[in-house]
């Protein structure tokens, strides 16, 4: 296991010592930080870095559970951590070296049928269960939405149950956010009880980013009842998203092992992300830790041209590969099953490798009528910058 540096923040900054398995979720929370006055109890910030701070979450808001932050070595500016729950000056750009951006770069809006539901794929329906999230990551490609008043948000669950219940062509559910374990234990049970009889629903996903940022949301029993009483019922995944190595807390993996205890199935979806695991070494700790954990590595995104984000943390593709393929020759068969993934508009696309400067996709999912469309190959000529398939000249499709 990767050695973290789980110990407490700042002696000489008051961070309380605290055992994590033992607080109760509910009131740690309303101990996140979320002005500068707070980080500034915890991290020394010049003027200007705080001037600019308060600009950007004004409209993209912190919020830092204390676990997390005891995280961060405050000894290395480059801690990816710290980069990972604190605004860097780099969130003013808009868009920036990497090219254009967008607010929506998964084409959510276009597939909303309101109250909450996104239908992207036949087989899949999504559920904006909430906006909330423990943490504001900073790369989040929902970042339009996160902490924010928003129209997205399931207004009524019952309602969004009784669309996938008139579609039978919906195998699975995604329930995602924000993050849904942010909801309350007795708001999550009735979500999952209107889903517990609709027979052409084969399994549900609970998407959340709290096992790596807030962990003790999962040391409360009924909430690991519930799951485990659902699991009885149908399947239950829960997608996870560690980034990085230090993520994997001792915390962490207790909180992990209570959820396969539970009998649910964790795969990891993390972003290759610019300064926080873009090297060979992180992302081999990585993808062997989740393993450790008993978490499946199940994609890699490349990080999406989302406004304020891709300008520093997008990794031009072409150097992308390189890494990812070298890091893939020191993983063993099940640390190299995580596939590299393009989240696009048009769909997923899945990025298996390079040769003579051209980009070899696949495309795994496509859109309601382009169905064709789904297993093509698509060729693409590699720049130096492009970090996007628009960016990328066509070679071929077929
Ligand atoms: S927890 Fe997920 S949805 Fe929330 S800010 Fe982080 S990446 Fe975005």
């Amino acid at each position: 296991m990767f050695d973290s540096t789980e110990a407490p923040i700042g002696k000489d900054r008051n961070f309380p010592q605290i055992d994590w398995t033992q607080v109760t979720w509910q009131q740690e929370l309303k101990h996140n930080i979320s002005t500068v006055e707070q980080i500034s109890q915890y991290l020394v910030l010049s003027e200007k870095e705080k001037a600019n701070l308060n600009k950007i979450i004004e409209m993209h808001p912190m919020n830092i559970p204390r676990y997390y932050l005891s995280l961060i070595d405050r000894n290395d500016p480059e801690d990816p951590i710290r980069k990972l729950c604190i605004p860097e000056d780099d969130e003013l750009i808009v868009a920036g070296a990497m090219g254009q951006t967008t607010k929506d770069p998964y084409g959510d809006d276009k597939h909303d049928k309101g109250n909450g539901v996104l239908h992207k794929y036949s087989y899949t329906a999504l559920v904006v269960a909430t906006e909330y999230c423990a943490m504001y990551c900073r790369h989040c490609f929902r970042k339009r939405m996160v902490g924010l008043p928003n129209e997205q948000t399931v207004k009524n669950f019952q309602g969004a149950a009784e669309y996938i219940a008139n579609h039978p062509e919906i195998s699975n559910v995604v329930i995602s956010g924000g993050d849904p374990f942010l909801l309350p234990t007795d708001v999550l049970r009735k979500m999952l009880d209107s889903l517990k009889n609709i027979d052409h629903l084969k399994f549900v996903r609970i998407g959340s980013r709290a096992p790596v940022v807030f962990p003790m949301r999962f040391f409360e029993d009924e909430l690991i009842d519930i799951l485990a009483e659902f699991n009885e019922c149908k399947s239950l995944f829960v997608p996870t998203h560690f980034n990085h190595p230090k993520e994997m807390t001792a915390t962490a993996t207790k909180a992990i092992q209570r959820l396969r205890n539970a009998g649910i199935t964790l795969n990891n979806q993390a972003v290759f992300l610019r300064g926080i695991n873009d090297d060979v070494d992180t992302l081999v700790a990585l993808m062997h830790g989740l393993l450790e954990m008993g978490v499946s590595p199940y994609y890699l995104y490349q990080c999406m041209p989302v406004e304020r984000v891709r300008h520093h943390f997008q990794v031009p593709l072409k150097e992308g590969v390189d890494i990812v393929d070298t890091a893939r020759q020191q993983m063993d068969g099940y640390a190299k099953r995580f596939k590299f993934i393009i989240g696009h508009d048009i769909g997923k696309l899945e990025i298996c490798g390079q040769y003579d400067n051209k980009l070899i996709l696949k495309q795994l999912h496509s859109r309601p009528g382009h169905e064709e469309e789904t297993s093509r190959i698509l060729l693409r000529e590699l720049t130096e910058k492009g970090g996007w398939l628009d960016d990328l000249p066509e070679v071929a499709s077929f």
